[in-house]
């Protein structure tokens, strides 16, 4: 009885093993293209939110500019094209209109937050798909003539809009149902929708929404693509001086407002300059990336890693005291030592480092905590190297 609950047991895990064994390729993959970054804004960071809230603020502003001129102009063709009847009601309708989406084009832009960008994305789907609407309402059955084909395209121009804004696979699907739907209603209300005519009307809606949701993921993939770039150091892929100075500010802030303990580590390796030159630049290289993955590894998920220069690191360690800090020092060093890199000649290079360590205090400022965590740098290389010194 017992062994063959040990059997399931055993073929169980193996065949979970399989199965994870088989999906293993397509889990690198999706980290590595970042899919979960595409499809949820869950997943991106606050300053990249930052960043795509403006993006799609000025451009639904400068779409919104664009229609406030254009629908106007159009009004000398209604002159020519239609009759008396639908000519009046068709301006009013333009003129209303063009002075809705003026307002969106005017709206104050300053720190454009992630909701307010997406409430102005989807007003500007939402005016002119209501004046597409009213003019289908105004020239009713005139309008399957073949002189009015024309009033009839704006819901393609609509949806086609929809492809330069750099959305996430969850956004782009989410408004481009709202938006079919809407278009929709007219066609609904005239129990249109399930015909022949109207379903090839839908089908044709949908196909140009997919290219437009698949030029949406392209652009949000390169603007993260640019943006991980230009917060990471190529080498070690840690962030680089730059966002940490951003972050460290963030952080001091954060530190103020809640009085909660955090330190400052700053990392620098010792007789590098030796390792570059005995062993080349290439090895200098590797011990910088291995260095890099034993403080990633040692490190949790909240701690701040940047490369601040050539062969030196931050640690930012939020609500951690000095105490914990050295704890982690210790780790760090032992790890050091246990995980030498092999080099060309097989024998292990060993590195190590020293350590700086300073809490936040209130009455600091940024520099001040900066140029005490150098000061006790400094100290722990005057100690001999391949220590951890506290400055409080
Ligand atoms: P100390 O123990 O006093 O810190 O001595 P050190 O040799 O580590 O310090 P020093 O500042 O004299 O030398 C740092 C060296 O780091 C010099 C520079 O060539 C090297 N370095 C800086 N950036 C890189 C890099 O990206 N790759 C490699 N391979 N070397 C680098
Ligand atoms: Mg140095
Ligand atoms: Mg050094």
């Amino acid at each position: 009885m017992i062994s063959s609950h040990l059997d399931t047991e055993v073929l169980f895990k193996r065949l979970s093993q399989s199965i994870l064994h088989l999906f293993a390729p397509w889990l690198a993959l999706y980290k590595k293209l970042h899919l979960d970054s595409l499809i949820s804004s869950r997943y991106h960071a606050r300053d990249f939110s930052e960043i795509r809230a403006q993006y799609i603020d000025s451009r639904v502003r400068l779409l919104a500019g664009m229609f406030t001129f254009l629908t106007p102009m159009w009004i000398p063709i209604d002159y020519l094209i239609l009759e008396d009847d639908h000519f009046l009601p068709m301006v009013c309708a333009r003129i209303l209109f063009a002075l809705l989406l003026m307002f969106l084009w005017i709206l104050p832009s300053d720190r454009c937050s992630m909701l307010q960008a997406r409430v102005r994305l989807i007003l500007l789907m939402i005016l002119p798909s209501l004046f597409h609407i009213s003019t289908q309402w105004i020239l009713g059955s005139v309008s399957d003539s073949e002189l009015l084909i024309c009033y009839t395209f704006l819901p393609l121009l609509i949806i086609a809009m929809h492809s330069i804004f750099p959305l996430t696979l969850s956004e782009g699907i989410g408004l481009a149902s709202f938006t079919i739907v809407l278009l929709s209603l007219d066609e609904l209300s005239n129990n249109t929708l399930f015909t022949i005519r109207g379903l090839g009307h839908l089908w044709l809606l949908c196909l140009i929404m997919g290219v437009a949701i698949w030029a949406q993921l392209s652009q949000l993939h390169i603007e993260l693509k640019m943006h991980h770039q230009s917060i990471t150091d190529p080498l070690t892929g840690l962030l680089n001086r730059r966002t940490l100075m951003k972050l460290l500010e963030h952080e001091k802030k954060r530190h103020q407002r809640h009085g909660r303990s955090s330190s400052l580590m700053m990392l620098d390796m010792d007789y590098f300059k030796q390792i570059n030159d005995c062993y080349g630049h290439g090895m200098g290289d590797r011990v910088l990336q291995r260095f890099s993955q034993i403080i990633r590894e040692q490190t949790r998920g909240s701690d701040i890693l940047a490369r601040y220069g050539g062969e030196e690191f931050i640690v930012i360690l939020p609500e951690t005291s000095a105490e914990d800090a050295t704890i982690l020092a210790e780790r760090i060093h032992d790890a050091n030592h246990r995980l030498p890199l092999p080099t060309v000649s097989g024998e292990p290079l060993f590195f190590t480092v020293s350590i700086g360590i300073t809490e936040f205090n209130d009455n600091d400022s940024l520099e001040s905590t900066l140029s005490k965590t150098d000061e006790a740098l400094y100290q722990a290389k005057e100690a001999g190297r391949n220590c951890t010194i506290v400055r409080s």
